[in-house]
């Protein structure tokens, strides 16, 4: 087991030395976890298929659940697709670098174990100033997010820490993530884009750019999976989390755990969608360590603003 060294970076300057730092543990096939402008990424060299195995290892992630390859623009992602169809060079064009990840048909370069075995490629460039700088000192990285699979994604190198200490190499902390949610997948492989994953990208600016987008089914535990990683429950916290549509709902259903004698701690997020994305695993991750018996979570409207809150705290509350 690697001893986990922690250090500070300053996130809109990484340090020259820190950068090479985490650029030599990556090319000696280490792992390194660093801050995105999404959540913290677990990051190794995306061509080092023993390093990406040890990612899979520290996450506890099933080897059906590809990755995300992470570039330093169009340049680098067309040399790791097989294709680059023009719907991937305006979505680009409008989106990179930021939170959102195009699916395409891989480069035979693109090791298998990265795919899961599949024909195709996530790639996203992020925006984020440590991200960005590790990236271009170490080649494309392959980096899910840096907790352990099914539990709560980090933004904070103290999540990092907490999930994945002895298992990653370094740490980079550059203080919180500012985006907080995952980022937003869109599948180009079929004749129209598809969104599997929501997220700050939202749909109605993917539609200004592509026309026409097909959505993914909303979160069925019954029906099969749309993506081979899109497990139903998702980003969980441990304390059962329940969702409620209406404030007045959820304090009907926290009401009835405590007379039942539960500890019940309830949950509304903020009010506004960004900063709802920003707060809510942070928010999680606290509520968790709180002794609760049950989250009860007052749901945000039902709209294409609030779309990626809510696909995340849907899934917290699925079953299994
Ligand atoms: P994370 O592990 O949190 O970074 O999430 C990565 C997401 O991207 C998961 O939902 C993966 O299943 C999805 N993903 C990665 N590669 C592919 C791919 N080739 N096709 C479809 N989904 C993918
Ligand atoms: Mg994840």
């Amino acid at each position: 087991m690697p001893h986990t060294r922690l250090l500070p970076v300053n996130a809109a300057a990484p340090e020259p030395d820190t950068v090479r730092l985490a650029a030599d543990v990556l090319l000696g096939g280490g792992l390194v976890a660093f801050p995105t402008e999404t959540v913290y990424g677990l990051g190794a060299v995306a061509r080092d298929q023993a390093a990406v195995a040890k990612v899979f290892a520290a996450k506890g992630r099933p080897g059906n659940n590809p990755l995300i390859v992470h570039v330093t623009g169009v340049g680098e992602a067309k040399t790791l697709t097989a294709a680059w169809p023009d719907a991937a060079e305006r979505l680009a064009a409008a989106f990179w670098p930021g939170p959102l990840t195009l699916v395409l048909p891989k480069s035979p370069d693109v090791p298998d174990v990265v795919t899961a075995g599949g024909p195709t490629v996530a790639l996203r460039q992020p925006a984020h100033p440590v991200a960005a700088a590790v990236i271009a000192a170490a080649g494309p990285v392959a980096a899910p997010s840096a907790n352990r699979s099914g539990e709560l994604s980090p933004t904070t190198a103290d999540h990092v820490f907490r999930g994945l200490s002895g298992a990653v190499d370094l740490i980079l902390d550059g203080g919180p993530c500012p985006g907080g949610l995952e980022s937003t997948v869109v599948d180009l492989t079929g004749p129209v884009a598809r969104l599997l994953r929501p997220g700050l990208v939202t749909a109605e600016q993917l539609k200004t750019v592509l026309g026409e987008l097909e959505m993914s089914a909303p979160v069925n535990p019954d029906a099969p999976l749309p993506s081979p990683g899109l497990l139903t429950r998702h980003y969980a916290p441990r304390t059962a989390l329940e969702c409620a549509a209406t404030a007045e709902e959820a304090e009907f259903l926290a009401n009835l755990y405590e007379t039942a004698g539960l500890k019940v701690a309830r949950y509304a997020p903020p009010a506004d969608p960004t900063a709802a994305a920003a707060a809510l695993y942070a928010d999680l991750h606290a509520l968790d360590a709180g002794g609760f018996d049950r989250l009860i979570v007052a749901l945000p409207p039902d709209t294409d603003a609030w779309r990626a809150v809510r696909d995340r705290l849907t899934r917290a509350a699925a079953e299994g």
